[in-house]
């Protein structure tokens, strides 16, 4: 049987279009190219190795299915990486940095630094001690202690956003560096995948390359991104050979990261490794006392020493317990007393649980009576369609993770699949008592008050 390779993939794509998120296909479909086909293979093009390993885990069984529905053909499939029409291979970069290229002296995009995150205000304490003067070690001379890299760990909310963006703060506050790039491992991956689709590798690579320190924050979702870790080495190498410093901040110590080569390993742990541990309860009342302040507000001792016990597991929570007795006090015009304090903390106590999503899974699976892997697989049946979109729901309500993070629980998703979830219960929520009541039960059996929670 004779396939015109630009038809058959015409017909996949119109086909795959009403399968997948439209996001998905823009970034991982729509960029293949069909290669080289004959009467038992077919051939795809991806623009690099990271891009079709990625297609190969996650679409793979979505395009084979789709070419069968086309032409009823199975043929030997192959994803590849390989040249794009201008001859250049995408993604090789390792080849850039020799190649005539324009200067760029910005990133391609970076978070702008928050002014909220400064030396003066972060406080300290026996839990950062070491940390903390590190940091201002690093951001008086970047690139001229033994201090490269260096690595800040630490559960969430102890302070490591604040310590990174500080460090860059100071530099430019007091021009010990000029260009300072600070960036979430999660931007840097999208950035990369960004600029492999629109061909700009090249200008992804210099603006990183050019940095005097290179802040990056979470280091720990680089996970599983072979690519993206794959030129986070190189440009970790490149500025490394040049005394640019790089900070790095990560949940976990560096031996305990998971998914990353071993060579990268071992580089995160050649300069100098902080932890951050909890408050002791000076330092919490230290961080309540100058929180206070900072709102124009001053506490009775019991008052503050009361919020600093409260029952929070980090700093950003017992913030969050103080917010809310600020705001509480202001809408009720009520001053800030013991009393309303002890009224407060037990809905702190509620709001601060966090659940995973393997928590969440336990119960939908149950309830469902379906498999994990149903759930988080690529089933379009309408009942585990349901029992999905419940999940993401719940998980975006209730485990703080960021969109992507969820999306990509579930076999790989876009962010933008969780959002269409989340509109459809939503919509579900309000039309459809039944459904209703069964979320209500959901969030009962995960221990969530569903009002507070909704
Ligand atoms: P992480 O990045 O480790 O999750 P963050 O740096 O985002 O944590 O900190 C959470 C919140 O707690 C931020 O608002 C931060 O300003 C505050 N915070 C953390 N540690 C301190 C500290 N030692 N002093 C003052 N504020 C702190
Ligand atoms: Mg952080």
């Amino acid at each position: 049987m004779l396939h015109e390779p630009a038809v058959i993939w015409q017909s996949c794509l119109t086909l795959l279009k009403k399968e997948l998120p439209s996001q998905s296909l823009l970034t991982w479909i729509e960029p293949l190219k069909i290669k080289h086909i004959d009467p038992n293979k077919m051939v795809l093009i991806a623009p690099d190795a990271f891009f079709s390993d990625w297609v190969e885990e996650h679409y793979r069984f979505c395009i084979e299915q789709a070419v069968f529905k086309a032409t009823s053909w199975r043929p030997t499939f192959c994803i590849m990486s390989g040249s794009a029409p201008s001859g250049s291979v995408p993604g090789s970069t390792d080849t850039v940095s020799h190649s005539k290229k324009n200067v760029v002296t910005r990133p391609v995009s970076s978070f702008a630094l928050n002014a909220r995150y400064r030396f003066d205000n972060f406080v300290g304490g026996e839990s950062n001690e070491f940390a903390f003067s590190a940091a201002k070690a690093v951001a008086e001379a970047p690139g001229k202690t033994s201090f490269n890299p260096f690595v800040i760990y630490s559960s969430v909310g102890l302070g490591k956003t604040h310590l990174l963006q500080a460090i860059g703060d100071y530099c430019l506050k007091e021009g010990t560096a000029s260009n300072v790039v600070y960036i979430t491992a999660e931007k840097f991956i999208s950035d990369y995948i960004g600029s492999i689709r629109k061909r700009e590798m090249e200008k992804f690579v210099a603006a990183y390359r050019s940095a005097d320190i290179l802040l990056v924050d979470d280091i720990q979702f680089f996970l599983k991104t072979e690519g993206s870790q794959r030129e986070f080495f190189h440009t970790f190498n490149v500025l490394f050979q040049n005394d640019k410093q790089i900070v790095l901040s990560a949940d976990c110590a560096p031996p305990s990261l998971k998914g990353f080569e071993p060579r990268l390993i071992s580089r995160f742990q050649s300069g100098l490794v902080a932890s951050i541990n909890s408050p002791d309860l000076e330092t919490r009342i230290a961080i309540v006392n100058s929180k206070a302040e900072q709102h124009g507000v001053s506490l009775e001792k019991d008052v503050v020493r009361q919020i600093a016990k409260a029952n929070v597991s980090n700093i950003r929570e017992l913030e969050g317990a103080l917010t809310h007795v600020l705001a509480l006090s202001r809408l009720t015009d009520k001053s800030i007393t013991s009393e309303l304090v002890s009224k407060m903390l037990p809905n702190i106590r509620a709001k601060s649980r966090k659940l995973t999503i393997d928590d969440i899974l336990n119960v939908t699976t149950r309830h469902f009576e379906l498999t994990s892997s149903d759930i988080q697989g690529n089933t379009r049946k309408q009942e585990v369609v349901v029992a999905r979109h419940v999940t993401m729901y719940l998980s975006k309500k209730l485990t703080g993770l960021p969109l992507k993070m969820i999306g990509a629980s579930f076999g790989g998703r876009d962010h933008s699949t969780v959002v269409h979830a989340c509109r459809n219960v939503e919509k579900r929520l309000k039309n459809d008592p039944d459904f209703l009541d069964l979320m209500s039960r959901l969030y009962k059996h995960l221990g969530q008050s569903f009002h507070s929670a909704a």
